[in-house]
């Protein structure tokens, strides 16, 4: 089994979940025992957040390469990093690594397609809802055709994840505003809705929006868990 490098603590909320999905994903596909090997690094999210609003993306790019070159060195096969928003910085990290870094907009754009969607909602923060890093991925390397929210939802749920989810509070009524604008992405033509930032699926679940979520953190893990036990790293035979 492969050790998986876990660059994380964007936050460290969702970087729990990845932790424990991992694990029960080498368990379930192996019994037993058995658990993922993980290396994890885990940043202080206070120093990202403060340049990411200031906008210092090279900065971020040199703290998060030289995060991941500290894996590789410590014997990571390959790379997760557990955040949507800095896959902004991805090609930063992957100039200065040898390893591979697993995309999560890749595995996510795999599964929607695998589910035989073309048509795809995204919700994240402003950062990956209206740069062109992610939208542009799904878009110009897979295919996809994505909407996204008026910007008066872009900023709520930017706020949401930076105010709330961040720090683990669940607000229903920050639930029901996230169902009002999933439910509207599929008025406006959403086959299925992107969980484009690893906190979201703290709050909104599958149960809650007759719509078909895509929960990049779960997504993400079970790629990562594959990959680790070798399957064909082409990440088309990576989502199960
Ligand atoms: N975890 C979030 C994401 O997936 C937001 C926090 C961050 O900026 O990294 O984008």
């Amino acid at each position: 089994m492969k050790t998986i490098g876990l660059l994380g603590g964007m936050s460290w909320e969702s970087t729990v979940a990845y932790y424990q999905l991992l694990n029960q994903e080498v368990g379930r596909r192996l019994g037993g025992l058995h658990s993922a090997r993980i290396l994890l690094l885990s940043v202080d999210f206070q120093e990202i957040e403060v340049l990411q609003h200031q906008g210092k993306w090279d900065d971020l790019g040199g703290i998060l390469a030289r995060d991941a070159l500290t894996l590789e060195k410590a014997g990571a096969d390959f790379l997760v990093l557990c955040t949507n928003t800095m896959h902004l910085v991805a090609p930063a990290i992957e100039a200065q690594i040898s390893i591979p870094l697993l995309h999560i907009a890749d595995a996510t754009a795999e599964r929607i397609k695998a589910s035989g969607l073309e048509r795809i909602g995204l919700l994240g923060t402003r950062f990956t809802m209206e740069e062109p890093f992610y939208r542009g991925r799904l878009e110009e390397d897979h295919g996809l055709d994505v909407e996204i929210p008026p910007a008066m939802d872009r900023e709520l749920v930017h706020q949401v994840i930076y105010e709330e989810l961040v720090l683990g509070k669940i607000r229903e009524a920050s639930r029901n505003e996230f169902k009002r604008i999933a439910e509207d992405l599929e008025r406006s033509g959403a086959q299925g809705v992107i969980l484009g930032c690893t906190e979201i699926g703290l709050l909104l679940k599958q149960e809650d929006v007759p719509v078909a979520l895509f929960d990049t953190t779960v997504i993400h893990a079970e790629a990562a868990a594959a990959l680790a036990m070798g399957d064909d790293p082409a990440l088309g035979g990576v989502c199960p």
